[in-house]
């Protein structure tokens, strides 16, 4: 299949790996921002088979895993009202609350829908005109454009009984966050192909420059990740810290600028909470003032809601490249995908359940 096969030749793969092999002479750690690269990098062995110096490390590029525990609180208790259908994607519906998910308020009798678009939650809401409709739109750059058109449809139509649970972040304020740390492992970044083909790279280019590190934008098959890691490797082994996008294929260097368009209408920057890491500033999009109708936390006026992270779970640890999946003593034992302690063990996107579906139990 064109694009996908021909980013599988393993003959290819092969030759940039040995490329990588020869280039590298220093030990490097490089985080992968998105958990779906962590997925393909764990599916197709990558980690096993880079030189021994380079380290992964798995970043916070996980929706599902970084939505807080109140916003997922908040969903928990709109879902269980009489007068409410609320829809999500899939992913949501297993993660924990602080005492259930999505799925048990569904087995107590909630209306929770999966839907596969948030358009499809505007069709529910048009065919429902006496049940309040709720969106759980949770996601990157990459998803806010298609939240940002349900919201847009709605309105355009006049339709009173739709909102949105919104919990959008921003990959380059928390790419930025990680780096201001004093803990920070970070020295070179994989940016995530599809937030670029949406929002551009233009914002990487100050981060690459103040914290002198390199970024290449990379795509999600195996040629795309083995050629960003040659490419951040190069540049860090000859002291560069420029932003490289080997990925033009799919993600133009503008992005999509009617997607970004659209989100400037809807949606404003603002501070978010990020699951297990805390607040980062301007790192979320909130609905703009014009939308305010279909902000369900507004409609639904939850007001201010503050829960603890359960101890045990030390993803915020992980999706900050300071600790392996396998190196939390839940991983495998306490917590697995059947009895999830932490998002990070449930969604398709989240590097622990990445660890368990590809059995990366030891230590590299
Ligand atoms: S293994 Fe489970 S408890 Fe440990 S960090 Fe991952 S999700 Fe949290």
């Amino acid at each position: 299949m064109k694009y996908l096969e021909e980013y599988r030749n393993p003959e290819i793969a092969k030759r940039i790996l040995d490329e990588i092999h020869a280039a590298t002479t220093k030990p490097w750690v490089i985080m992968e921002i998105c958990g779906g690269q962590t997925h393909a990098i764990m599916k197709n062995g990558i980690d096993q088979i880079l030189p021994a110096e380079i380290e992964l490390v798995h970043g916070p590029g996980c929706p599902v895993c970084v939505t807080p525990l109140e916003k997922i609180d908040r969903a928990l208790e709109i879902a269980a009202r009489d007068d409410v259908i609320f829809t999500s994607f899939g992913d949501m519906l297993r993660v924990p609350g602080s005492e259930k998910d999505l799925f048990m308020v569904k087995s107590e009798g909630g209306d929770v829908r999966i839907v596969y678009s948030p358009l499809d939650a505007v069709k529910i809401a048009r065919e429902n005109p006496d049940k309040k409709v709720v969106f759980f739109a949770v996601g990157f750059e990459t998803t806010a454009p298609i939240n940002a058109m349900a919201a847009f449809q709605a309105k355009r139509e006049g339709l009173k009984n739709f909102s949105l649970l919104a919990s959008h972040v921003l990959v380059p304020p928390a790419m930025r966050a990680l780096l201001s740390s004093p803990e920070n492992r970070v020295q070179g970044y994989l940016a995530a192909g599809h937030v670029c083909t949406i929002m551009g790279i233009e914002e990487y280019v100050p981060i690459a420059a103040e914290f002198k590190v390199p970024i290449v934008v990379t795509g999600f098959e195996p040629l795309d990740i083995l050629e960003g890691i040659l490419q951040v490797v190069i540049q860090l082994e000859n002291g560069q810290f420029e932003v490289k996008n080997p990925y033009s294929r799919v993600a133009r260097n503008e992005g999509n600028p009617a997607a970004r368009k659209l989100l400037q209408d809807v949606f404003i920057v603002s501070n978010r909470k990020w699951r297990g890491i805390g607040e980062i500033p301007m790192s979320g999009f909130s609905l703009r003032d014009e939308y305010s109708d279909y902000d369900a936390e507004k409609i639904f006026g939850l007001g201010d809601l503050e829960v603890e992270e359960p101890e045990e779970c030390i993803s915020g640890i992980i999706l900050q490249g300071l600790k392996k999946p396998n190196e939390c003593p839940a991983f495998g034992t306490a917590c697995t995908p059947q009895n999830p302690l932490g998002a990070t063990m449930v969604s398709s996107e989240g590097a622990c359940s990445a660890y368990y579906t590809y059995a990366r139990h030891g230590k590299k």
